[in-house]
This record gives structure tokens, C-alpha cells and sequence, in this order.
């Protein structure tokens, strides 16, 4: 295949990604699941000798699409959305097409530069005061290790990177059990282990108890602990937690301790000021992740970390080897010197495409309809004998069970078998529920009232 075979059939792919999304609605959501499927299909050996395009995009749109769970498909009301916005998807056909490395200004000066307007707009457009700045991970996971390293290494005075741990007096990180496992597993390849994560125990509200917060962190200090950090909760993944942010921030700041805010999912909902007294106090936190490949419909991957000062993780992630030197010029930013890889994509693109396309007032409008048809959709829910809502909504999750866990799972799994919507599950105080979670990008009001009919017609 050369580059005059690559024009003719990424047109062909462009009218299969058309006949595709016009189809989705006609879909079972999630794929059956049925192990070795898919796998199967393929021969267990590599061809030695090259075979048509023609053959392999045939293959392709035999074996592959049985086997996807449709996350375009608007009825997908599980986890949250991983959305792509047809502008996202435009820009990174364009972006896949440049395929350019953005690890350091020179590589690509657009890529850096892009990056650093995007990161400003979406300051701004979030309500985040003057002074942020900060980068695009690929993930909020990562966003959320690299900001436990610069915790690490802040408390060790950044000599962990240069003597290992062993020596090290043992850290402690603090966060509540509504924190999102990519805490944990910061926890865990940080090298400051889970043990030494320490949850803090919530409120009625689920937010974690700032007067806990401050005796555990004096307990460890006085049991001969080294307090590294905190990490807060903006919008849980279970049911949607929130921490009182400003006055947990103040007594992690009151201790010295830096905090890192996960706000993954709900971060995007800021664009509208009504919801951002949800996370009040947020101005004082001292690093901030968002996935604009939730709610933005930038599509995945497209992770943005927001840094008050920089420097704490540029100094405990970056490396600059004489083969990265930049001639000339000093005050330039090389953006792998923020982050874990080195190597980088061009993420803004899709960003830049994504705001402009649809303007902060289009995305605040779906936002407000998700959360607006949420709450009908829990009304609707509610209404129904032997359902009972167990999370009231936040933002546009919610979460409900009918009478014990497994005639609750036995429903979830009844709903997705049938396939018209698709959601999944989560333990709350130890019960089984189901939780709704309404995000998708082309969703309509239609589409979140097939939830209510579906569970009525399959209870
Ligand atoms: C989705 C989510 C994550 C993980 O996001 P990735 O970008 O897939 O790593 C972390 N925290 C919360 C609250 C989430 O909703």
C-alpha cells in the first residue's frame, strides 16, 4: 500500500465511518459477549507476503464490528462516554495524516504552541483564574501519576528520583474510597505503595471529612510518616462524588501538603457557571485533571492537566539529555518534560477543531440537556413499583437497584442482552446498583427516555 492507495481508501474509510454512525441507533450497544469470537477469525500466524487492501478492509468490516461495544451509539449510558465529536474526528484524520511528534518545541512548533492556547481557553472557559497553566496527557490516569511523582519528589526534596526509596522515610498520600483507582494506581507505581494511601473516611454528602483529613495527617506525622500529598474527588466515577474542595485544600495547605483534583468526567460540566459551586475553593488547588474525551467530545485521548506552578513537575519529570537540547532558545516549553512519555501526538488539534465548531455555548447546551434529562430520566425511573433510587443525581449520575442484588443484576443483565441502552454497575455501601450516566455526545431526549421503558418492560 503507498500514499496514492492511502487516498482512495481513506475516502472509502470516510463513507464506512458515515454508514456506520447513521446505523448506530439500529445496534445492540454493547457487543455479545462471547470469549474467542473475534479472535478466532484471525490466523494465528503473520503473513509473510503482502496481501490487498482490498482483503483486509473486507476482513475488517466482517470480523470487527460484531465485536465492537458502540461508545458513538447514542443510548450508551455506562461508565461516561468517551465521546468524538465529528470535528474531533476530522481533526485527528488530520493529525494522523501530519503524524508528527510534539516532544519538544522545535519538533513541531505548532504542536506546543496549539497546546499551550487550547490549555488557556479551556482555563478560561472552565472559570479557572489567571496564572494556571499546565499540558495535555494521554489519560487523566496519567495526569493523575505524574502529579503523585511531583508530590513524591517534593517531599522526598526531590532526591527520590536520584537515591530511589529504600532509604526514604515512607510517604503518605490521602484521598477518600470515592476516589477513582487511578489513584490508587498512582499510589502503587509511584513507589509509595497502597498501604501508605490513606482513606480518609466521607460525610453523609460523600465528601471526605476535612477534620479526618487534618488528624490523620498530624497521626502520620506524629507516628513518623512523611506526608506527600492529597488527592480530591470532583465528580467520583462510582456515583459521583464531590469533596468539599476549598476546605479540604485548605487544611491539606494548612499541613503543607500540595493536592491534585480528579475531575475527570465532571471537570467539562465547569464550562457552565451553575455547576461550578460544586467544586468552590477550586482556585487554590495545585493541580487539575479533566478528560475533554469525556464531555467535551475531544475525542479519546485527550487528558488535561491543569498546573498552578509547573515547576515542581517539571522538575521531577523532566530530563533534558544533550541529544533534546533546543539551539538557541531558553524560554521555550518542551512539553515532555511534563509528562511521563517523551515521545507526544498532536492532542490540541482536536481541541481546537471541537471548541470552534460547536463554541462553548453548543457544548454548555448538551451539557445542561444531559443533566436536565438525567434527572427526568431518575423521575421516570422512581415512579416505577420495586425500583428504588439508591444515589440521587450528580450532574447527569445517578444510580438505582430494585429489592436485593441479585435480581438487580439479573435486570442489568437483561438490559444489556436486549441492547437498546447500555449500562453498567457499581457498588455503593456495599450494595449491587445499576448506574445511569447520561454524556454521550448525539444523545437526544428520546434516546435517554428509552431508559425508563426499557427497564419497565424488562423488570
Ligand atoms: C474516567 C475517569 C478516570 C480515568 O480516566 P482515564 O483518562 O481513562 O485514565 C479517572 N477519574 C475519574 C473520576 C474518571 O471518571
Amino acid at each position: 500500500m503507498n500514499h496514492d492507495d492511502l487516498n482512495l481508501w481513506s475516502k472509502r474509510a470516510a463513507d464506512w465511518a458515515s454508514e456506520y454512525h447513521a446505523s448506530l441507533r439500529d445496534r445492540p450497544v454493547r457487543a455479545p459477549l462471547v470469549p474467542g469470537a473475534i479472535s478466532s477469525q484471525l490466523p494465528p500466524i503473520p503473513p509473510e507476503t503482502p496481501e490487498p487492501i482490498e482483503t483486509i478492509f473486507a476482513d475488517f468490516d466482517r470480523i470487527v464490528p460484531p465485536g465492537i461495544t458502540h461508545w458513538q451509539h447514542p443510548r450508551f449510558f455506562a461508565y461516561f462516554p468517551a465521546n468524538a465529536a465529528p470535528a474531533s474526528m476530522l481533526a485527528e484524520q488530520l493529525a494522523n495524516a501530519i503524524a508528527a511528534q510534539g516532544m519538544i518545541w522545535q519538533t513541531s512548533p505548532a504542536l506546543t504552541e496549539i497546546e499551550q492556547v487550547m490549555i488557556q481557553w479551556l482555563r478560561q472557559s472552565l472559570g479557572l483564574p489567571e496564572g494556571f497553566t499546565g499540558t495535555i496527557h494521554d489519560s487523566a490516569t496519567t495526569a493523575t501519576l505524574s502529579a503523585v511523582l511531583t508530590m513524591r519528589e517534593q517531599a522526598l526534596g526531590f532526591e527520590g528520583n536520584h537515591e530511589g526509596l529504600s532509604g526514604a522515610p515512607v510517604l503518605r498520600l490521602y484521598a477518600s474510597a470515592e476516589t477513582h483507582s487511578s489513584v490508587d494506581k498512582a499510589a502503587r507505581v509511584a513507589g509509595i505503595g497502597q498501604n501508605n494511601l490513606v482513606k480518609i473516611p466521607t460525610d453523609g454528602s460523600l465528601s471526605m471529612k476535612p477534620g479526618a483529613l487534618a488528624g490523620a495527617i498530624a497521626a502520620d506525622r506524629a507516628a513518623g510518616f512523611l506526608p506527600a500529598g492529597v488527592i480530591l474527588c470532583a465528580g467520583g466515577t462510582s456515583v459521583g462524588a464531590f469533596d468539599k474542595i476549598g476546605e479540604c485544600i485548605a487544611v491539606a495547605h494548612a499541613a503543607g501538603l500540595p493536592v491534585h483534583v480528579d475531575a475527570a468526567w465532571a471537570g467539562s460540566a465547569m464550562i457552565a457557571p451553575e455547576f461550578r459551586a460544586l467544586w468552590a475553593g477550586i482556585e487554590a488547588a495545585d493541580s487539575i485533571v479533566f478528560n475533554p474525551h469525556k464531555w467535551l467530545g475531544a475525542q479519546f485521548d485527550c487528558a488535561v492537566q491543569f498546573l498552578r506552578n509547573p515547576t515542581p513537575q517539571v522538575k521531577t519529570l523532566g530530563l533534558r539529555p544533550s541529544y533534546l537540547e533546543t539551539a538557541g532558545t531558553e524560554d521555550i516549553v518542551n512539553f515532555n518534560e511534563w509528562t511521563v512519555p517523551l515521545g507526544r501526538r498532536f492532542r490540541a488539534l482536536k481541541l481546537w477543531f471541537t471548541l470552534r465548531a460547536y463554541g462553548l455555548e453548543g457544548l454548555r447546551d448538551r451539557i445542561r440537556n444531559h443533566v436536565a434529562w438525567a434527572e427526568e430520566a431518575c423521575e421516570a425511573l422512581r415512579a416505577l413499583p420495586g425500583v428504588r433510587i439508591v444515589t440521587e443525581p450528580r450532574l447527569s449520575l445517578f444510580t438505582f437497584a430494585l429489592g436485593d442484588d441479585a435480581t438487580t443484576e439479573a435486570l442489568l443483565n437483561r438490559i444489556n442482552d436486549d441492547g437498546r441502552v447500555y449500562l453498567t454497575q457499581t457498588r455503593h455501601k456495599g450494595a449491587y446498583v445499576i448506574r445511569v450516566q447520561v454524556g454521550q455526545f448525539d444523545c437526544t431526549r428520546d434516546d435517554v427516555q428509552m431508559i425508563a421503558k426499557v427497564v419497565a418492560a424488562l423488570m
